[in-house]
């Protein structure tokens, strides 16, 4: 079965596995846990998958592990609630801190291209904050600060990286949830986590709430693992409506989501003062490309013909991340080369990289953006059906 039918298939017995949890079946919690570790176990040992896509089969595998071992040492109990009726306590929930404590070291600046991503943050949350616009945003917005954004392109166009920034540039802290992984925990936990993740952020000062992968709560209605996203993707609407609606003065409140699949997005979530803003993140123009490889060149020896100009062509369709891994793996090509005669004649040759160094990684680099990938992108953005 092709890969990413099995991923499918595992997300389906995901969503079997929290139902058996919700209902307690114990037979079919030790089954179809022992299917999915399987499963898991066979995909991780596949050569051609993705780090990422085993991350994931690691993380979830993780989760039915725990689940069963706390299942085995304590099965949930029945505990007195404040109101004197019967609830159940959680064995498997602990709540956690979601916000780092420390505000990304980076800022506007770090980031390379994407001009109108960064111009839309600047006027929707970065300039309300400057006194000297203070008049012309209080007449046009009143003095509602804070922000719902949608940004979504190929991988690697430095989605995340920009939000990072813009907690840099804001001096605020941010919490990145990885949706896939919220919606790996067991039925009721996921919810729990994400009503925390927002009670968190409302007793800050300043804060932007990071939904990555938030296409992975919005299954196929039809699709066996529906119910559970469902559920999370309700309990996340409700926390977000109204949630930048601060009236202290001072707060401020960001929440930004991203995606790689936008067409895969539940139209509840860009409805009703939700994601109202989508902001499509592309790959490196010309003049980024040149500034990526600009800057992959400066420290590292190379050839007269090995230009940037050269580089900015051949690199053209590769997004920002896949830029610099390729310029990483290009780098160790000369570095290979002089480790090893320092091991043979005991001193450097003085190693370059040359044009033949950067073909040879070119021609063996697998590009996370495949043409088929960009023309779905262009067509959404455009409106236009695929
Ligand atoms: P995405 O979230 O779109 O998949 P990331 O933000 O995770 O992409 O990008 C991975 C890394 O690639 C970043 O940490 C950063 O080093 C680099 N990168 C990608 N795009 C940019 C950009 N526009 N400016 C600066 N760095 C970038």
């Amino acid at each position: 079965m092709a890969a990413a039918n099995m991923v499918s298939v595992f997300n389906g017995k995901v969503a079997r596995f929290n139902e058996a949890v919700r209902v307690k079946d114990a037979d079919a919690i030790a089954e179809i846990g022992a299917e999915m570790l399987r499963i898991a176990l066979e995909q991780c040992a596949n050569p051609n998958l993705s780090t990422t896509v085993k991350q994931t089969y690691r993380k979830q595998c993780a989760a039915v592990i725990d689940h069963l071992v706390s299942y085995v040492k304590q099965p949930p109990v029945a505990v007195r609630s404040a109101g004197g009726g019967e609830e159940e306590s959680d064995p498997y929930y602990t709540e956690r801190d979601w916000f780092s404590d420390d505000v990304p070291k980076l800022n506007f600046k770090d980031i390379i291209g994407v001009q109108e991503v960064k111009d839309a943050f600047m006027v929707d949350v970065v300039a309300p904050l400057r006194p000297e616009f203070k008049e012309v945003y209080h007449k046009f917005r009143g003095d509602q600060l804070g922000t719902q954004v949608l940004l979504y392109g190929p991988p690697g166009t430095g989605k995340t990286h920009v939000v990072k920034c813009l907690a840099g540039a804001l001096n605020c802290k941010i919490a990145v949830v990885q949706t896939s992984e919220l919606l790996a925990s067991v039925v009721g936990v996921a919810e729990k986590n994400t009503r925390d993740i927002f009670a968190q952020a409302a007793e800050l000062e300043r804060c932007i709430i990071f939904l990555d992968e938030i296409d992975s709560i919005c299954s196929d209605r039809s699709s066996e693992d529906s119910r559970h996203t469902r559920s999370v993707l309700t309990t996340m609407l409700t926390c977000m409506d109204g949630f930048i609606k601060t009236k202290k003065p001072g707060q401020l409140r960001i929440v930004v989501a991203a995606t790689n699949l936008p067409w895969k997005l539940d139209p509840a979530l860009k409805r009703g003062g939700r994601f109202e803003t989508q902001i499509y993140v592309p790959l490196p123009d010309w003049e980024a490309r040149k500034v990526f490889v600009a800057q992959g060149l400066e420290k590292v020896p190379h050839a007269a013909d090995v230009t940037v100009d050269y580089l900015a062509q051949r690199l053209d369709g590769y997004a920002g991340a896949d830029i610099r891994a390729v310029l990483k793996q290009i780098a160790n090509e000369p570095l290979r080369r002089e480790i090893l005669n320092i091991i043979k004649n005991k001193k450097e040759s003085g190693e370059f990289i040359t044009v033949a160094d950067c073909e040879k990684v070119l021609q063996s680099y697998i590009n996370s953006v495949t043409p088929e990938m960009l023309k779905r992108f262009q067509a959404y953005d455009r409106g236009i059906p695929y």
